[in-house]
């Protein structure tokens, strides 16, 4: 069957061939719609985020899943469920106490693999097997969109970690700001919309006309350029804001968000960047963070409850967003216009097949 894969020596993602799996006791088969692609990937293929299954000269890649099981083979899922599957799994041999939790999005590294990004291959292919408890039902509706709900689950597991650094006192967020206008940044922007932000802005750095200020714009939020403001000036030009979702990897902008929260607000990093050095004035960040009562949380990754959340705000979209931020749907043998950058794309994905 074919899969998606990449390799030290060529660094390009390209189609080759390899066996079907077998699924293992407790494991289902599922048979592979749509894998999407994001920045992770991007970076994985760079070589700066991830790493290959032990022992192996490649790497499947994908992390962003929809497809149907083929073989329930005994769990107790049925034949013909569209399922999500999760990214991280316990490192063969090693410790699973995150796991029995429920919490493997919370394990320290060394503790799991990431399918598609790190130790283990991913679900850009025809068919993959998974233990049952990683696959999450969706209804059939979701057959096209339903990988945008690993995206979304991130930004879920993001705001729930900062819903709870402000669960001490009464916190009542009205307005919000999402840094940055890639795919997650827009399926932020999408999520908080869902999630009844009426003040709601996000941050980006383009020239209109560019499809991903059309979509801000539609969802009813103010695009704002990073190149006419910096963080700083935001609270004075637009307002202060309650909560800020960082979806760019631009080290800058997470600590400016300091100075960009309203007093009492929370910002949740998403952004994973490379080694970068900043100069800030730490002392008076330092000092406006205790003073003001603010939070920064850092996350990463999100478990099944994240998923289902993810599931519930992809149904709460309006109509179009979904089929505005998919804006390409490639056939695996067109993997390189799938991975080139465009314009006019915001996300593709790879089809190996429909419902
Ligand atoms: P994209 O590369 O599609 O989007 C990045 C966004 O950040 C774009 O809007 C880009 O602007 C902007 N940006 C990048 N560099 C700068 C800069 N120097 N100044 C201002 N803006 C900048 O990535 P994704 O949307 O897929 O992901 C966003 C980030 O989140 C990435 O770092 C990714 O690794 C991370 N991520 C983290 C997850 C987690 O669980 N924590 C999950 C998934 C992704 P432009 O396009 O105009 O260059
Ligand atoms: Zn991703």
């Amino acid at each position: 069957m074919r899969a998606i894969v990449v390799t030290p020596e060529t660094e390009v993602p390209h189609v080759r061939e390899i066996a079907r799996p077998e699924p293992a006791p407790g494991e289902a088969l599922v048979r592979v719609l749509r894998v999407g692609i994001d920045g992770t990937d991007h970076e994985v293929i760079a070589g700066g985020h991830g790493g290959y299954p032990d022992g192996e000269s490649h790497l499947v890649l994908g992390h962003e899943a929809i497809g149907v099981v083929e073989d329930p083979n005994g769990t107790d899922l049925d034949a013909g469920q569209l399922v999500v599957p999760t990214v991280r799994r316990p490192v063969q041999g090693g410790p699973t106490t995150y796991f029995e939790r429920g919490e493997p999005d919370m394990a320290p590294e060394g503790h799991y693999v990431e399918r598609g990004i790190a130790g283990e291959h991913g679900f850009m292919t025809e068919y993959v097997t998974s233990p049952a408890e990683f696959l999450v039902p969706v209804p059939p509706a979701f057959a096209e969109t339903g990988f945008l709900i690993e995206p979304i689950s991130n930004v879920e597991k993001a705001l729930e970690l900062a819903r709870a650094s402000r669960s001490a006192f009464e916190w009542a967020p009205e307005s919000a700001m999402v840094l940055g206008n890639g795919s997650l940044g827009l399926l932020s922007v999408g999520l908080l919309d869902a999630a009844g932000f009426d003040r709601l802005y996000c941050l980006g750095r383009r020239d209109r006309p560019d499809p991903t200020i059309d979509v801000v714009e539609r969802l009813g939020a103010t695009y704002v350029d990073s190149r006419e403001h910096s963080l700083r000036e935001i609270p004075d030009v637009h307002e202060p804001m309650d909560l800020v979702i960082e979806a760019t990897g631009h080290a800058p902008h997470a600590f400016e968000t300091i100075d960009l929260l309203a007093p009492n607000g929370v910002g949740a990093l998403l952004g994973i960047p490379g080694d970068d050095s900043v100069m800030l004035d730490g002392g008076r960040l330092h000092r406006e963070f205790v003073l003001s009562n603010k939070a920064l949380v850092g996350s990463v990754n999100s478990s099944v409850p994240h998923f289902r959340a993810a599931l519930d705000t992809l149904a709460a979209f309006p109509d179009w967003l979904s089929e505005a931020v998919i804006t390409d749907a490639f056939a695996p043998e067109a993997v390189e216009s799938a991975f080139e950058s465009d314009e006019g794309r915001i996300k593709s994905a790879i089809e190996f097949d429909t419902l």
